[in-house]
């Protein structure tokens, strides 16, 4: 099943869903992932410094730990100067990506966060910039892009409708989260899609579904980690998903993206202590460390016991360093854009 995978870069809904539902095949799809990756990659990882600008949210997503109704968080906004020095210590640690995400804070409005991205292109040039700031118009992705915004992370969460219900409230919906998708690729962004991996009530067949929706979209980007439950969320008694089956749908989406930027992600880091290298070996090939201020690291808690909200920046990066290092692979000083021309080339 996997040679076919492998080659046709595809599955029948029954194949992925037992290939997802049983350990049999683990080490067969870490290493043909792996093998995958460093076909089109090679051994480089490309860093990616994170900026959580703000932790204020209007939405009341039912798993996050930001949610609007969960009053016993400390909120904060950073200014743009604090989000401009965090890029330049980050410049100095040879980060060339700068990835600001927040809840969705209407404060910064498209005056705001133009601003801050045109001053970010100008003072470093050679740099991408990311946004992660949620559903906007049209009209404000369009002036972010003309601003200078290189891309944009937005997972859809789920492409299930009755899954995304269940997750979210009454006032967002599933098809709104896709059109936002579809006018960021259309704009021109490289963008990211993704969701998480055992939140409450997902079943294999939503999987399944993620998949099928990304295969339609083809995002550059595709985020996946695992759901971690938070206390101040009415999902306080679900349990976090599975190291497992993270690894398990990181390695089946890197052999249907071969091109794919797919993070080792904080939350994989989060629920094993080597589950960023582990994430690295099975198809992963981007890691995106903290560079927020020391003091905000600790509120802008999505999940709880998440990782690196101690560390200056600097100690993060040598950190790191030594964990991709001692994976097997290298951190590449780097914008590391989607290299979308290999898809052409790899075999099919
Ligand atoms: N406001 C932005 C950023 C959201 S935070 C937006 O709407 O896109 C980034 C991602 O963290 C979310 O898309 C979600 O997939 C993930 N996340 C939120 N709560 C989580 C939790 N409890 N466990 C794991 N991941 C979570």
């Amino acid at each position: 099943m996997i040679d076919r995978l492998l080659q046709t870069r595809d599955l029948s809904d029954g194949e992925l869903a037992s290939l997802l539902s049983t350990d049999e095949y683990d080490g067969e799809l870490a290493r043909s992932a792996d093998m995958v990756r460093r076909g089109v990659y090679g051994k480089d990882v490309y860093i990616r410094g994170l900026i959580e600008f703000s932790n204020y949210c209007k939405n009341d997503c039912l798993y996050c730990g930001i949610r609007h109704g969960n009053s016993t968080v400390k909120r904060y906004r950073l200014s743009s100067e604090q989000i401009l020095s965090c890029c330049e210590e980050g410049y100095g640690l040879g980060f060339r990506t700068f990835v600001l995400q927040g809840g969705e804070d209407p404060y910064y409005d498209d005056g705001l966060m133009c601003g801050i991205v045109s001053r970010i292109k100008d003072m470093f040039s050679d740099c991408a910039v990311t946004l992660s700031l949620g559903e906007r118009p049209r009209e404000s992705y369009q002036a972010l892009f003309d601003s200078g915004a290189d891309r944009y992370l937005l997972r859809h969460e789920t492409a299930d409708e009755g899954h995304y219900r269940r997750l979210h409230p009454e006032s967002m919906s599933l098809r709104n989260r896709k059109e936002c998708l579809w006018n960021l690729k259309e704009i021109g962004y490289q963008v990211g899609a993704g969701f998480m991996v055992g939140s409450p009530y997902q079943t294999i067949s939503n999987i399944v579904s993620d998949i099928r929706f990304l295969q339609e979209l083809r995002p550059d980007m595709i985020g996946i980690g695992p759901y971690i439950t938070h206390g101040g969320t009415p999902f306080r008694d679900f349990p976090s998903g599975s190291l497992e089956l993270s690894l398990r749908v990181l390695s089946v989406i890197r052999l249907m993206f071969p091109y794919a930027l797919i993070p080792a992600t904080t939350a994989l880091g989060t629920i094993a202590p080597d589950g960023r290298e582990q994430g690295l070996a099975h198809g992963a090939n981007v890691v995106m460390p903290n560079l927020s201020p020391v003091g905000v690291r600790k509120l802008y808690e999505l999940y709880e016991d998440k990782i690196c909200t101690g560390e200056e920046a600097a100690e993060c990066r040598f950190c790191l360093d030594r964990r991709v290092t001692g994976a097997g692979y290298g951190i590449a000083v780097d914008r590391g854009d989607v290299k979308r021309e290999r898809e052409a080339i790899m075999p099919v």
